[in-house]
């Protein structure tokens, strides 16, 4: 792209400092300490974490965008604290390639963890990246490995029809990916999520256990339970907005400008009913989420649609 082409970008309010983690090194990492034997790294957009323990080290996901440096990682505090670097367990979030996409680096003996549909998707994708975990569970699973407690549950489809709340007690941590990213807005469709209303209850959920470090999978920082609580008033400000624009919003217009062209007017109608959505949630969060500017319209309009769809909000049937 030249020069004259960049200056005709569009313009974004400035990210808030807060939203950005720390440093990366020269490999282009980060490591640093979750609580005791828990640590996180991350690239500054995806994050992942692992556990040393007596029985060796518990990787929590492992992003490609990490790839090899999630073992560097590993070996610079296995070598600063003595303890091994070997990589005996793997757990898996969910099945998405961005977050588990590195797995395949690791020893193929090692004990691969996470939910049975996380299992099925992978056999269905084959994609020799990402073996399927051989060790699976339904509702929870209560782990001890090397006398350290890891609590998987699953509370249904959310982001994805896998994805799981992965509680370690012992650290006082709750991780669950692409629900949300501490300081920042979702992406697009909610972080391109499946299931909106799973999706919506997800943070409830993860608040539900006791916890201080939260670990969303993206960005550079650990995440509080306010990072988690100011999303969930983010997501419910879109959904209450969104209902006010299911109200207000006038589709005639449109229909009188498109005529047979239903679905110019369609568009014409539900892109309005989106932005009057994302409108007032912009002005509130503007300075609070970083990029709320660039992708509340995108989040507002999955959200508004699963309101009519999904709840039925909203919906008339003819007389
Ligand atoms: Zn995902």
């Amino acid at each position: 792209m030249s020069a004259t082409e960049t200056a005709t970008l569009p313009d974004f309010a400035p990210i808030p400092r807060e939203a950005l983690g720390p440093a990366l090194n020269e490999q282009g990492y980060y490591v640093g300490r979750v609580e005791r034997n828990l640590y996180y790294v991350t690239d500054g957009t995806y994050m992942c974490a692992f556990l040393t323990t007596s029985d060796g080290v518990v990787v929590l996901d492992a992003p490609p965008t990490l790839g090899n440096n999630i073992q560097r990682a590993i070996d610079e505090i296995a070598a600063a604290n003595g303890v091994s670097n070997k990589v005996t367990h793997l757990i898996y979030s969910h099945h998405h390639s961005d977050h588990v996409g590195a797995a395949s680096l690791f020893d193929k003996n090692a004990a691969r963890i996470g939910h049975e549909e996380t299992r099925t998707l992978l056999l269905r994708d084959n994609d020799p990246a990402r073996p399927p975990n051989e060790e699976t569970f339904q509702d929870q699973a209560n782990l001890v490995i090397g006398g350290e407690h890891i609590n998987l549950a699953f509370h249904g489809p959310n982001h994805s029809p896998d994805n799981i709340l992965i509680h370690l007690p012992d650290h006082d941590t709750m991780m669950l990916v692409d629900i949300c990213n501490p300081g920042w807005v979702p992406i697009y469709r909610s972080n391109l999520s499946e299931d909106i209303p799973g999706y919506l209850e997800a943070p409830a959920n993860a608040l539900a256990y006791e916890w201080t470090h939260f670990i969303g999978g993206h960005m550079g920082r650990l995440g509080k339970r306010d990072d988690l609580a100011l999303h969930q008033q983010y997501m419910a400000d879109i959904s209450e907005s969104s209902r006010t624009a299911i109200d207000t919003v006038d589709p005639t217009p449109y229909f009188v400008k498109y005529g047979e062209n239903f679905w110019a007017a369609l568009k014409g109608y539900l892109d309005e009913c989106a932005a009057t959505t994302a409108a007032p949630v912009i002005e509130k969060y503007t300075g609070v989420l970083a990029a709320a500017d660039v992708f509340t319209e995108d989040v507002s309009f999955e959200v508004m649609q699963s309101i009519r769809l999904d709840l039925g909000y909203g919906a008339q049937v003819h007389p």
